[in-house]
Parts: structure tokens; C-alpha cells; sequence
């Protein structure tokens, strides 16, 4: 019979990665475990993160909490997608919402029919066969337990991290006030034994989670895990971030338009919008993208605007004796697809489903840090795609992105498609065929050829079984109510 080793839990840092891991453990093992989580109010969070993708239902639903009073405390609203601007090209515009595409067979993806479509003069748009795609096009959205919507969600991350941390304590987690000054290990093995706080308290613990962002106080300032860079495929390293009161109803995407040195976002809440600008510090000044952002902003700013620096890349390892990084601390590919939180979520999920109870099992940690790795190269090589695939030329960092090599990975799968129209998913992979279909589309990736399959059926057929598939979603979206009426009567914050 094996003993509990492993039972003090020290989560460093409470910004989302922070609470999320608090709530996770909380929740699934509370009863074993003796949680703390230790934030300064000194140093505070990254203040940004506030686009998700669906896995987050899934996550909320194993921690079963309620989604209307989510949403209520995190001043939430839906998202179906990201509607890209300006990406392919110049005054391109395309939409990668969560939703399925068509219908697929056992022989191939639906791309092949709407491709054969498309050579015999018919098909319209692939948009046309998404239902998600179309209800972000109308603003329209609905949920309900019957009603069959992928979604995600953009909310709060400061109210959703008090959210998260009111659910942990009430699940047993305790919380401390303070600033980690040293981070102290065992002078033999280099396992982390404490921390020591700045007032002279001290925290030991079993297992330590690093959440303590960019900085990586425990993982890489003492564990020295080592960061792989992956600058050299992800250019941006610096983002304006600032809140603008809403000036009108909440769309259900978050909106992506390419500058010439990167991209600026939007994400609307219920209370406010969400606007950052990102780019590339190499290729446009830290004044001159202010001034940028600012001239773009719909209103004025209601806190003023903040600057973050980051490097995409990857810790060698997340996990290192007796700690674990999780957010920021453990990586980061730039905020493009909106991945992070998920990476968090999933990074939680796994520790509880593989917690160190009798120790540190180098075959069990081997396995998270190859787990965690692969995820994350997966999303990577998804995030690069947006930039490589473009026929932008009007600007040095467009000329680099375009014409730079990519990951053998990727370079991989954009062949399978720009020849034969073929996509594929991996069991590991996070975004599906939908997903790279939509986006490589809309970065102006053109199969040369596609399976033949579509000729297998009369053309007669294959047009009647498209219009019907077409028809039956532009009437399930007309029947949508408009996004912002949804909110307002589903869930409205307080
Ligand atoms: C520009 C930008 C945009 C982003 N947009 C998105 C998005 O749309 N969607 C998404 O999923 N993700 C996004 N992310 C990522 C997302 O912001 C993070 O994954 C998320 O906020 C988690 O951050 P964190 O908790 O790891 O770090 P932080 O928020 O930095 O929190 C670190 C915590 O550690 C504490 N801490 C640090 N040092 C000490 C110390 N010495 N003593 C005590 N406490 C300490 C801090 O007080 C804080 O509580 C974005 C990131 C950036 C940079």
C-alpha cells in the first residue's frame, strides 16, 4: 500500500493561471490536499486573456459551475470566432468561427465536395455551410440544452480571476498576501522546500505550481529550465493593451486586423470592449504604436494604456523536481487564436488527473512535459499559419513572415492541402480540420487539385444536397436572436 507523500500544494502567483490551478485541485481533490496560493497585490497579473476558445465549457462543466452566474460575475458575453482583417491581404476579410464546415464523409472532408462544387460553377462560399460562421456574419446567438452551438466565451480576466478564487476558497484553498522574496531549496536534491516572503513569513509545501507569469520566479529563476525561442517564427513581442467603454451591442467574435507590423484586436464584453495592439518592436516604434492605437480606438481609453513585452516560446520542461509551470511561466504563443487560458485549463486538468501523490515518477513527469510540449507546438504551428500564408508585401515584417521557413510540421500540412486539398488531425491536435480549413482559405491557400469523390454523385445531386445543407442553416440562423438580446435576457451583469 502506497502512502500520501505529496500533500502541501504551493501555487505561486494568482493571476488566471494561478486561480484556475487553485480551482481545479480544490474542486476534484480538495479533501486530499492542503492548497495555498500566494499573490502580491504589489506586483499584480498581466491584466489581459480575455478571449477563450470552447474547451473552457468543458473545463467549468467538470468544476460545475453554473454558466449564467459565470458569466453575470465575469461580465462575460459569447464568442463563436475570430473575424481576420486585413491577414491574406490588404482588405481581406474571413471569419474562423468553432464551427463544424459541411458535412464530412468516411472518404473524405467536405472541402473535396464544395471544391467539385465550386470546378462545376456552383457552391457559393464555404461560410455558407457553417452555421457558427453565419450567426457571427448576423451578430445572432442562442444556447440552450438542446440547441447544438459551439462556443466560447470573452470575458473580464480580473473578475473572472475573483471569481475563480472565491470558488477555491470556498473549496478549501487558502490565499496569502505577499511578495515571494526567495524561493528556497534542498541543498541536495534542489527541490523547492519554501518560499520565503518578503515580511519574513515562509510557506513550505510538497508540490509547487509556478503561475507567476512572465517572470517564471521558481521554474526558470531558480529551477533554470531553460526557454526555447520561437521569435524567429512568431515576431510580435509587444502588445498595447487599454478598456474603452462599449459603444454598441456585443459582437459574438473578437475581431483580429492586421498593421503593417502585426495585428490589433477587440474583444467585447458586456461593459466594456477589450482592445490591444500587437507588433513586432523590431519593426515599429513603441511611440508610433501607440499613437496608432489610440487613433484606432472607438473612444477613449477608461484606464490608460498598458504595455506588455514577451518572447513566443517554450520552457524545456514544465515540469522540474517538485514544480510545475502553468501559464505565462510555462510558455506562450502570442495571443493570435486565443490559446493560453486553454493551455492552462488543460495543463490543470492533466496535474489532477496525473497528480504526484507518492512522489516525483520521472516516467510520469517525462510524460507531462512531452504531453504539455506537444500542445503547445501544435497550437504554434496553427498561430504561424496566419502569419507565413499571406501575399502581404507592403511592409518589411510581412516580407519576413511570408518568405521566413516554418516548421517542418506545418510546412507539412499546408503541402497536403495546397496539392490535394487533404487536411488532417492528429489525436493530440486542438484545432480541427474545420479549423485549418477556414483559416487556410482564408490566408489564400488554393488546392491545386481535390479528391474526385464529388463526381461520384450527379452534378443534379451534389447541387440539391448543397442548397439544402445551405438553406437549412440560413434558416436555423434567422431564427437566432440577436447576440446582445441574448446576453441581456440569459445573463446580464450586474
Ligand atoms: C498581449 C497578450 C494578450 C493575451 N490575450 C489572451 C487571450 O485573449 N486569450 C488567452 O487565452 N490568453 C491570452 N493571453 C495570455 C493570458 O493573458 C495569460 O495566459 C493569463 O493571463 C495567465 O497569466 P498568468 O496567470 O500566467 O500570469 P500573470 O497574470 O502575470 O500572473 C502572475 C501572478 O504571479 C504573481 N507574482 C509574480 N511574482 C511574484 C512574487 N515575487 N511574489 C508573489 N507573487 C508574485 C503576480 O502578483 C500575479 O498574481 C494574452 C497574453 C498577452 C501578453
Amino acid at each position: 500500500m502506497s502512502t500520501q507523500t505529496v500533500k502541501r500544494v504551493v501555487i505561486a502567483g494568482g493571476g488566471t493561471a494561478g486561480w484556475i490551478a487553485a480551482a481545479a485541485l480544490s474542486r476534484h481533490l480538495g479533501p486530499l490536499l492542503d492548497i495555498t496560493l500566494v499573490e502580491s497585490d504589489e506586483i499584480g497579473t498581466v491584466g489581459v486573456g480575455e478571449s477563450t476558445i470552447p474547451t473552457a465549457r468543458t473545463f467549468h462543466r467538470l468544476l460545475g459551475l453554473d454558466e449564467r452566474g459565470f458569466m453575470r460575475a465575469a461580465k462575460a458575453s459569447f464568442k463563436l470566432g475570430v473575424t481576420f482583417e486585413n491577414w491574406g491581404g490588404i482588405g481581406d476579410r474571413y471569419i474562423h468561427s468553432f464551427g463544424q464546415v459541411g458535412h464530412s464523409t468516411w472518404m473524405g472532408g467536405f472541402q473535396h465536395l464544395w471544391m467539385q462544387a465550386a470546378a462545376q460553377g456552383f457552391g457559393g462560399d464555404i461560410g455558407d455551410y457553417c452555421f457558427e460562421l453565419q450567426a457571427i456574419k448576423q451578430e445572432r446567438f442562442a444556447t440552450s440544452d438542446k440547441a447544438n452551438i459551439n462556443y466560447a466565451y470573452h470575458l473580464d480576466a480580473g473578475l473572472y480571476a475573483g471569481f475563480l478564487r472565491a470558488f477555491s476558497e470556498a473549496h478549501g484553498a487558502k490565499r496569502v498576501e505577499g511578495r515571494i522574496a526567495e524561493v528556497r531549496q534542498n541543498s541536495e536534491t534542489g527541490y523547492i522546500e519554501s518560499l520565503l516572503l518578503s515580511d519574513g513569513r515562509v510557506l513550505e509545501g510538497d508540490l509547487f505550481i509556478d503561475c507567476t507569469g512572465f517572470r517564471g520566479l521558481l521554474i526558470e529563476q531558480t529551477l533554470k529550465a531553460g526557454f526555447e525561442d520561437w521569435r524567429h517564427w512568431l515576431p510580435t513581442d509587444s502588445a498595447i493593451a487599454a478598456q474603452t467603454p462599449s459603444t454598441k451591442p456585443a459582437s459574438p467574435y473578437t475581431l483580429a486586423s492586421a498593421h503593417e507590423a502585426g495585428w490589433q484586436w477587440r474583444i467585447p464584453l458586456q461593459h466594456r470592449m477589450g482592445n490591444g495592439f500587437v507588433y513586432c518592436s523590431e519593426h515599429m516604434s513603441d511611440e508610433e504604436a501607440r499613437a496608432r492605437f489610440l487613433a484606432n480606438l472607438d473612444g477613449e481609453p477608461i484606464a490608460e494604456p498598458r504595455l506588455i513585452r514577451y518572447r513566443a516560446g517554450a520552457r524545456n520542461t514544465v515540469w522540474e523536481k517538485n514544480c510545475i509551470a502553468l501559464g505565462l511561466a510555462s510558455g506562450f504563443v502570442e495571443p493570435l487564436e486565443s490559446t493560453s487560458i486553454h493551455l492552462i485549463m488543460l495543463g490543470a486538468t492533466h496535474l489532477v488527473q496525473n497528480f504526484p501523490f507518492n512522489g516525483m515518477n520521472p516516467a510520469l513527469v517525462r510524460r507531462y512535459n512531452q504531453q504539455s510540449r506537444a500542445e503547445l507546438e501544435r497550437v504554434r504551428d496553427f498561430v504561424i499559419l496566419h502569419y507565413h500564408q499571406t501575399e502581404r508585401d507592403d511592409s518589411p515584417f510581412w516580407n519576413y513572415c511570408r518568405t521566413m521557413d516554418v516548421p517542418e510540421t506545418l510546412a507539412e500540412r499546408v503541402a497536403l492541402f495546397r496539392e490535394d486539398g487533404h487536411l488532417v488531425q492528429d489525436a493530440d491536435d486542438l484545432f480541427r480540420v474545420d479549423s485549418w480549413l477556414q483559416v487556410m482559405l482564408g490566408q489564400r491557400v488554393r488546392p491545386k487539385g481535390h479528391h474526385q469523390m464529388g463526381r461520384l454523385l450527379p452534378p443534379e445531386e451534389l447541387r440539391e444536397a448543397l442548397t439544402s445543407l445551405k438553406g437549412n442553416i440560413a434558416r436555423a440562423v434567422a431564427n437566432l436572436p440577436r447576440h446582445q438580446d441574448f446576453l441581456d435576457q440569459y445573463c446580464p451583469a450586474a
